[in-house]
């Protein structure tokens, strides 16, 4: 038996982008909404941090965009790698057709804050830190009612009492798995190490870093920090680990010897890096009677070209529309089939993203294993080649205004807005 029932429209389980701003979206459109989040503060480290072009746009429809801009972050207008030490532009943002020819780059527990601080100026809206959902509860034919969890402060069981279960808990997702759900997830061939080191420790001029003895990718987060990933073949990091941190470090001086100094300088062994498992994945089904998934519980994203956010941010945007008119249309438990209108929107655009994150991942991973055989001279012809020609290359220009610009079709419905 619960200690607590709470009864609302709709529980938002997490507090990541996704399940934040549908929360502050449905708040603001005058819906009852509980957002559930596990953590008990909004520290989340080595998350996504990149927001393209296409969530700026989101940003300003939702009215907070000029508060996040006053937010630490990185500004970013390009997009450039350095093959053998020679620069490739790949991206210029300026060659988009958007209003907002920037990304940003930017870590979340400040913007996940804010959100929620935003979404609280509302009286439908609460939230609920520190709380674990646990289970859903179904009734005897099966239809989502509700979440059973646990508030760890109070030590108390709460229930949750809805007409709606929006599960928003990440790749790792509960809701998902209590609902039997599978989370597709496909094999990847690489896995991405992660570190973090002050701004300026290195002088990195492009965002990424292509040479004979690896891959390189760094980000300029705001607030005094860089962060530096480093692409291992899938299943290797056990034995590099083995190998010690020395030899770790040696690799990865290899591909950038500037690192070398810096690590030294700024990490302590192998507690200072995190190892992300970028398994991509697409659970075969996102809704219930009752129940939808968004974001990474839905669709687990690969960090490749940084979609994780706007995947989840766009998907929340799309569901607000949806959920707010059927709670308005009748009562009880939202049906599958009329859940199943958000699946249909969003599917093909992950499926496609999803795609090309994979194709990417197969191709770095073709770069590891054989790279160093290619011949330099070679390599840096093709970046003469390609530094002239890719930003206006029609090829790359589709991959790249998918991965920057996202889905354009979809946008805030303001029309909902009760204020
Ligand atoms: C450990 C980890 C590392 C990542 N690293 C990167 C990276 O380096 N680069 C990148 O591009 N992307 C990364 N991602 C993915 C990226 O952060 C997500 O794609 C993005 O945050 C969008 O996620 P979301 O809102 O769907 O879910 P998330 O951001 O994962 O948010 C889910 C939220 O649900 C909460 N939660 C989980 N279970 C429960 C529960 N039972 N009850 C209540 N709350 C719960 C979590 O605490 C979290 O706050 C990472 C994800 C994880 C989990």
């Amino acid at each position: 038996m619960p200690d607590r029932t709470v009864t609302v429209d709709v529980v938002v389980v997490g507090c990541g982008p996704g399940g934040a701003v549908l929360a502050y979206l449905l708040a603001r459109s005058g819906v009852d909404v509980a957002l559930v989040e596990r953590a008990a503060t909004f520290e989340r480290e080595y998350r996504g941090f990149g927001w393209n072009p296409g969530v700026v746009r989101l940003f300003d429809e939702m009215d907070v965009l000029d508060d996040v801009l006053d937010l630490a972050h990185e500004t970013v207008t390009e997009g450039a790698f350095s093959l053998y030490g020679r620069r490739v532009a790949l991206v210029d943002f300026d060659l988009l057709d958007t209003n907002y020819p920037y990304a940003l780059m930017m870590e979340q527990p400040a913007l996940l804050e804010y959100l929620v601080e935003r979404a609280s100026e509302y009286d439908g809206f609460a939230f609920y830190p520190a709380t674990t959902v646990t289970d859903l509860r179904t009734d005897g034919a099966g239809v989502v009612r509700g979440a059973a969890a646990r508030d760890r402060e109070a030590d108390e069981e709460v229930a949750f009492e809805t007409r709606v279960v929006a599960g928003a808990d990440g790749r790792y997702s509960t809701v998902r798995t209590s609902a039997g759900v599978d989370p597709g997830l496909f094999d990847s061939p690489v896995d991405l190490v992660w570190f973090k080191l002050p701004a300026g420790a290195v002088d990195a001029p492009a965002q990424g870093r292509i040479d004979r003895d690896g891959v390189l990718v760094y980000f300029g987060l705001g607030a005094g920090e860089l962060q530096v990933g480093y692409p291992v073949r899938a299943g290797e990091w056990q034995s590099v680990r083995e190998a010690g941190f020395d030899a770790f470090r040696d690799r990865v001086a290899a591909v950038d010897p500037s690192l070398g100094p810096a690590i030294d300088a700024h990490l302590d062994g192998f507690r200072d890096t995190t190892l992300l498992d970028v398994a991509p994945g697409v659970a075969p089904t996102w809704t219930r009677d009752g129940l939808v998934l968004l974001g990474d519980a839905a669709h687990t994203a690969s960090p490749i070209g940084a979609q994780g956010n706007p995947l989840a941010v766009e998907d929340a945007v799309v569901a607000h529309g949806l959920i707010t008119d059927a709670l308005a249309d009748g009562e009880g438990p939202l049906s599958a089939e009329t859940l199943g209108a958000f699946e249909a929107r969003r599917r093909p655009t992950v499926e496609e993203v999803i795609a090309l994150q994979r194709r990417a991942a197969r191709g770095l991973a073709l770069w590891l294993d054989y790279g160093r055989y290619v011949p330099p001279w070679l390599v840096r012809g093709s970046a003469t080649v390609l530094g002239r020609s890719l930003p206006r290359s029609r090829l790359v220009r589709g991959s790249v205004e998918s991965f920057a610009l996202g889905d354009r079709s979809v946008s805030v419905a303001r029309s909902r807005f009760a204020d």
